[in-house]
């Protein structure tokens, strides 16, 4: 059968290796910009600032987890009277959001340094929140210009947000391959990025200073981002976002609690997609062995351990699903320990 698809590669710069940071000067002035508003999170800011030198005019590092609109508010008034006219963010998915929220406003370029494995850095897509509520919009005006993977940012990033920040990596790629509109370069790119993530995330929470471990992760959590940008993102997402906007729950960890139960749900409507998951896994069964990855690094299990009280479910669609979330049920569908759980205990042993 004839699959018809559409596929637009995304026109964001991306520069990536070890010690790139080095670099930020240069892609600032290559974007034509010469008064930088930096946002960053104290732990980073001196060392991006120090590579941007004069080029810095203002920094800001108020930024929220779901880009809170007072945040922003706040933000775009020190880009004002700054006079920037780019902005630079170095941080997780939360600073590149409020990034992203001052360019769809103001129309600067922005040059992002990410920190975590979230990926919104290369994705058109922007979710604010305002009295609770999580809207999501997707702009070219939103993506940004310059992406700098410097692999030494994400050294120190801990081993808890590092597994619930891969999750979230491995959530974009395995919501790819059910896409509607997914295409062959996508369906590529997110199963080479499900290998990748597994494969190097036991390795770097038995060692998180393995430089070789998180560079395959930064990739791989790229090749994971880049998916979102050609295809919409599918339940996981949906509900990701509903319950994060709503109850202000943790987003990494909200990924990671709720992708086994929504890949376990999805195992029916769509067997192949799952099928391909597993392939990319190494096991027979894709969402039993997520799971297990998560429990065996120490990861969430369970929107009961996120402080969710059980009632606040009530009403959202599927039912079945939150259930099994809340209360960490692991999907049953695999032997209990998979091939991959006991390959990642073994490179604990080691
Ligand atoms: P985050 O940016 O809030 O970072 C999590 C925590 O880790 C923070 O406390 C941060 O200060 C800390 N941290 C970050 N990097 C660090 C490092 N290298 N070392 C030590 N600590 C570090 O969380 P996140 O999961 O990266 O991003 C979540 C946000 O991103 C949410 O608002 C979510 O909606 C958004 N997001 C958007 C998209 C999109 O395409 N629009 C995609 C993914 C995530």
């Amino acid at each position: 059968m004839t699959r018809g698809f559409v596929h637009s590669p995304s026109p964001t710069r991306v520069v990536f290796g070890a010690g790139t940071v080095a670099s930020v000067a240069e892609e600032v002035r290559r974007l034509g910009g010469s008064r930088v508003l930096l946002l960053a999170r104290p732990r980073h800011a001196e060392r991006v600032a120090a590579a941007l030198g004069e080029l810095v005019v203002a920094q800001f590092d108020g930024a929220r987890m779901h880009t809170p609109v007072e945040v922003t508010a706040q933000a775009l008034d020190v880009l004002k009277s700054a006079a920037a006219d780019c902005v630079v963010a170095v941080g997780g998915g939360s600073t590149t959001g409020l990034a992203k929220a001052l360019a769809v406003r103001t129309g600067v370029p922005q040059v992002i340094l990410p920190t975590t494995y979230a990926g919104s850095e290369v994705t058109p897509v922007l979710g604010e929140t305002e009295n609770g509520r999580k809207t999501t919009r997707r702009s070219p005006d939103i993506l940004p210009e310059t992406v700098i993977y410097d692999v030494d940012l994400t050294l120190d990033l801990p081993v808890p947000t590092t597994v619930t920040s891969a999750v979230n990596a491995l959530a974009h790629a395995v919501e790819a391959l059910y896409a509607p509109e997914a295409n062959p370069v996508v369906d590529a790119v997110a199963v080479q990025a499900i290998r990748g993530i597994a494969r190097s995330l036991p390795l770097v929470a038995a060692n998180p200073s393995d430089v070789d471990a998180r560079s395959e992760l930064l990739e791989s959590a790229w090749l994971a981002g880049t998916c979102m940008t050609s295809v919409s993102m599918g339940l996981h997402h949906k509900l990701c976002h509903q319950l994060g906007g709503q109850f202000d729950l943790p987003h990494a960890e909200t990924h990671t609690v709720m992708l086994p139960q929504v890949m376990a749900y999805k195992e029916k409507e769509a067997p192949e997609a799952l099928a391909r998951v597993a392939e990319a896994l190494d096991v027979p069964d894709a969402a039993s062995a997520v799971y297990d990855l998560v429990h065996s690094l120490g990861g969430p299990t369970s929107l009961r351990e996120l402080g969710l009280p059980e009632s606040s479910l009530d009403g959202i669609e599927p039912a079945s699903v939150l259930r099994a979330a809340w209360a960490g049920t692991r999907p049953e569908g695999a032997p209990d320990l998979s091939a991959l759980t006991a390959q990642v205990i073994g490179s604990f042993d080691e």
